[in-house]
């Protein structure tokens, strides 16, 4: 069996006394910077002036530049969104590392694919919620936390593994378990997942499932109820108790409804389909196109995210989410914090 570290397994000596570096201040990183200061870490935050800069000042955290946090951090965590790290990390990052520092990711997309070479005299390692940002704050604030992969990459200090653990307690996330993987299998299982099931699979489905019921001559408010938002409550109870727990709490028709159409659904092309998504992932075909993608600012993301941003279900649940004020909405949370 795979070990799994809790808080017990931790030995929080390794970052005292030592200074972690946040380098951006988005989903993981305002996460990362809050939970570690309240766990009693010595923390940093390094970004660029504008809307992240004014909130981690409101936040009351110390914040300085990027190249100057690179600097005071005895660890520094890149919290940047991926395409733009190999770049800061060129000018504003590799100055400040001195032998024995820490160069931290959450996610290995970048040393993996050797857009960051880092110096051979610092540790470096991977920390990685497996879960988004503002749910790494809101557990951390409930009491309990994200579950977590790390990885070591280069151990110069001998005390890499301690340092990742050590950090990944302080962010919540060995309340909830922390499992070692390498830079090589959680960049390729978080490209995967993301793409193949989680967001690119989910999005999929949950469109096919509208636009069968909609040109069938169905409501599209009905649709959207059926596809999209009973989704969350589907989820939860899967979140909570596996797919047989799922299973227990709908009835006997939809149970079988399950698993004699499911498999209809989502066949053996479909997995022919993941396993050609998953190539392309670990022969770097991805990594590729999406570099080369951000070197030429984003035509066809742009033009893909203005067509999806028009389709029919998301002018229906616009409509219908307006009506549900109970419905939180991170979008609109972040709209009132950006116009304070
Ligand atoms: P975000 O896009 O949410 O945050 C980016 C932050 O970086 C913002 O504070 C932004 O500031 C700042 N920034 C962007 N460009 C620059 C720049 N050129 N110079 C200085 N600061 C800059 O990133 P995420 O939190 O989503 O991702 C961070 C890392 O965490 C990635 O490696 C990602 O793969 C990983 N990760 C993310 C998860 C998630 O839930 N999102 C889950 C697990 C891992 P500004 O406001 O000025 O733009
Ligand atoms: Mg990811
Ligand atoms: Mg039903």
């Amino acid at each position: 069996m795979t070990k799994v570290y809790y808080n017990g397994d931790v030995n929080e000596a390794a970052l005292q006394g030592k200074k972690v570096a946040i380098i951006g201040y988005g989903s993981q990183g305002h996460a990362h910077a809050l939970n570690l200061k309240e766990s009693g870490v010595d923390v940093v935050v390094g970004v660029r002036q504008g809307g992240s800069f004014n909130k981690a000042v409101e936040d009351g955290h110390h914040v300085v530049s990027v190249a100057e946090a690179a600097e005071l951090g005895d660890l520094v965590m890149v919290l940047l969104p991926d395409e733009q790290q190999a770049k800061v990390y060129e000018e504003e990052i590799k100055a400040g590392l001195e032998a024995g520092n820490s160069l931290v990711f959450a996610h290995g997309f970048n040393v993996h694919f050797s857009q960051i070479v880092p110096p051979a005299d610092v540790d470096v390692f991977l920390v990685a919620p497996k879960g988004p940002g503002h749910l790494v704050r809101r557990t951390y604030e409930e009491g309990a936390g994200v579950p977590a992969l790390f990885a070591i990459y280069q151990d110069v200090t001998g005390q890499a593994k301690d340092k990742a653990l050590a950090y990944a307690k302080g962010v919540g996330s060995a309340r909830a378990g922390v499992l070692e993987t390498t830079f090589k299998e959680e960049t390729e299982t978080d490209l995967f997942g993301e793409q193949a099931v989680l967001c690119g699979g989910l999005t999929s489905l949950v469109k096919a499932g509208f636009e069968t019921l909609v040109e069938a001559g169905y409501q599209p408010e009905v649709a959207y109820f059926e596809c999209l938002h009973e989704l969350k409550l589907i989820v939860d109870l899967m979140y909570e108790d596996g797919m047989a727990g799922m299973r227990y709490s709908i009835s006997d028709t939809a149970q079988w409804g399950d698993f004699v159409s499911g498999p209809r659904v989502v066949d053996s092309s479909s997995k022919e389909a993941m396993k050609e998504v998953l190539k392309d992932i670990q022969t770097g075909k991805f990594a590729k196109e999406w570099i080369l993608e951000n070197q030429a600012n984003r035509p066809q993301f742009n033009a893909i995210n203005n067509n999806e941003n028009e389709h029919q279900i998301e002018v229906v649940g616009k409509k219908l989410r307006a009506m549900m004020p109970f419905v939180k909405s991170k979008q609109k949370q972040k709209e009132a914090v950006s116009v304070k």
